[in-house]
């Protein structure tokens, strides 16, 4: 742990002397953390988090100690007030932090879990001034731009660097060269490479290759403009990475590299890809990782035997895309249905489990707005499961209730998550035992029936106020219980949870005496965090959110609980093993 007094020291010590202000952590080796610099240009939505992330996997396999972070342009501290539906989901990891989706992409990639250290907004960094502003701390120096919040940028990168031992930072800056609010960042990156010295980073941009239908070729003018708008603030490009809907020609790649200063073998291809988790092999094809290796000086520092195996474990897993033996349907209710970044986790919680299955997972979007106990078998009849996923506010609740009756009554593979789960105790609530006007409070504040409440007692406990319960939670599971089977018969796991309401435990009886199954609990409160019904093919739920956890090589059992059972369902006549079976072979 670095103590904060010393890194104060160094910053106090810079501003009274001198010009220069560039707070170095205390005992940084200069030389030793290399970095990575990935920024976007022409547009956004390049998948700059996807490029930077596989380059990070394919360094890690190699033995390298590897650190993302994604800095962020926006002002809000975190991601918790964003809207899914403008910004892609919430992604919550284990510390509670609530942060781009981006950071979801990395965790996957590199089956790592991250910290609140491996992201930052403007909003972070501008309270960190501010607050040392208030505290005296830049000693009657006016405080500015550059070198002050410049400096603030790399004392994080630099603090990252040591707390994780990193062979290599990868730093991803969110939006798009030349935009205002992401304009320090490069300036900071700029002012990094300098005092690093020579390859201690390597900036690689993102660019698209455009390619009108009506001109039927490759044009490569907004990249050549784009990557002059990255040269004018001073970042001169080691890598560009030329993203494209098809594979980009050679006379294109050549071309960038005349206006760039940037060798044609460091000018890639990366046109789209049926899944992300073949990109790592397409960069690998193409040398980028060497490249990246000889640029930085540290070839010397990598393990080929290490990257053997883990790239041996890596192709099982992406040999079987495309090679699926079956294929399910599986309906998910939602709110953002027209956005699939607000739901990103959950597609790729389905698709790890899809492959480790030998099964295609379609989904099919289904919006609850319009759904009743009537209609619902028509909307439905098309599925093999159901996912009831989490979500805020009133709108189309009735609709997702009315969806879990039918999943319920009619045998449907059911996962529900978070207010799905809390829906799901609606439903058996109002349907089962006969509690007609069960609700949550936070749909109908002052129903007579709150089996889903925020309960003092556990504000207090939590001491959150009326704040969520965010983040990685232990989970005590009951033995016996499908839940525990999922997980190898495990009774302790963790799950991350983003919550505000939960089960009223003044209910818990009533429903377990109907038959609902409380099979996870919270270890110290009286938290039900998993549910579960037994005379049901696959019915289950949890106050969690499962999807944040599953990895390609590691798919989350609830998912894969839910992929057997609907691929039992749909395929009633062949010989496949039951679920759990099924999820022991791929989980354990
Ligand atoms: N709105 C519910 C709650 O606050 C569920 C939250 C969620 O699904 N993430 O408890």
């Amino acid at each position: 742990m670095i103590d904060k007094n010393e890194l104060l020291a160094s910053v106090s010590e810079s501003s009274a002397e001198s010009e220069f202000f560039s707070p170095i952590p205390k005992g940084y080796q200069k030389g030793k953390t290399k970095y990575v610099v990935v920024m976007g240009t022409v547009m956004s939505g390049l998948g700059k988090g996807i490029f930077s992330s596989c380059l990070a996997k394919l360094m890690l396999d190699k033995g390298l100690k590897v650190s993302p972070i994604k800095l962020e342009g926006y002002l809000n501290i975190d991601s918790g007030t964003l809207n899914p539906f403008r910004h892609g989901e919430v992604f919550v990891l284990d510390d509670g932090m609530e942060c781009d989706m981006d950071l979801g992409t990395y965790e996957r990639m590199l089956d790592q879990n991250l910290s609140k250290d491996n992201f930052s907004t403007s909003g972070q960094i501008y309270r960190e001034i501010l607050d040392k502003e208030r505290h005296g701390d830049y000693l009657g120096r006016d405080v500015q731009m550059i070198p002050h919040v410049t400096g603030e940028v790399k004392l994080k990168l630099r603090t990252l660097a040591m707390k994780t031992n990193a062979d290599i930072i990868f730093v991803e800056i969110g939006g798009t060269a030349g935009d205002l609010e992401n304009a320090f960042y490069i300036e900071a990156m700029r002012e990094l490479a300098y005092e690093e010295g020579p390859h201690s980073c390597c900036f690689v941009a993102l660019t698209y290759i455009l390619e009108p239908r009506i001109l039927g070729e490759q044009k490569s003018k907004a990249a050549q403009l784009g990557i002059k708008q990255l040269m004018q603030s001073g970042i001169q490009p080691d890598i560009i990475a030329c993203r494209a809907a098809n594979a980009v020609s050679e006379k294109v790649r050549q071309k960038i590299s005349v206006y760039s200063n940037v060798p044609v073998s460091r000018v890639i291809s990366l046109a789209d890809s049926a899944s992300i988790y073949q990109i790592p092999a397409m960069l690998r094809e193409c040398g980028m990782d060497f490249e990246v290796l000889r640029f930085l000086h540290i070839e010397d520092r990598i393990d080929l035997r290490k990257e053997r195996a883990e790239w041996a474990k890596w192709c099982d897993f992406t040999d079987k895309i495309g090679k699926e033996k079956y294929e399910i349907n599986i309906g998910i209710t939602g709110k953002y249905t027209s956005v699939r970044d607000s739901y990103a986790s959950i597609i790729n919680a389905l698709e790890h489990s899809g492959i480790a299955l030998g099964c295609k997972v379609k989904i099919s979007w289904i919006d609850t707005s319009a759904i009743t106990d009537r209609n619902a078998a028509e909307h439905l009849k098309d599925v093999n499961g159901i996912i009831v996923p989490g979500g805020f506010g009133v709108r189309g609740t009735e609709g997702k209730i009315a969806c879990i009756k039918y999943a319920r009554e009619n045998n449907i593979p059911f996962l529900g998550i978070c207010l799905g789960f809390q829906m799901a105790v609606i439903e058996f609530a109002r349907n089962v035992c006969n509690l007609k006007k069960a609700n949550s409070t936070e749909i109908e504040p002052n129903c007579s029936e709150p089996v889903i409440d925020i309960l003092p007692e556990q504000k207090k406990i939590e001491g959150l106020g009326g704040n969520m319960r965010l983040g990685g939670q232990d989970i005590k599971l009951k033995p016996d219980t499908i839940a525990f089977k999922l997980f190898g018969s495990n009774s302790a796991i963790r799950m991350r949870f983003r919550h505000r309401y939960e089960v009223d435990p003044r209910y818990i009886e009533t429903l377990e005496k109907a038959g609902m199954v409380f099979s996870g609990n919270s270890p110290k409160h009286p938290i039900m965090q998993i549910l579960e019904l037994s005379e049901h093919p696959y019915f289950i739920a949890t106050q969690a959110h499962p999807c944040l956890t599953s990895r390609p090589l590691h798919p989350q059992p609830m998912f894969t609980g839910l992929a057997a059972a609907a691929i039992s369902a749909r395929y009633p006549d062949k010989k496949i093993p039951k679920f759990l079976q099924a999820v022991e072979m791929v989980c354990s």
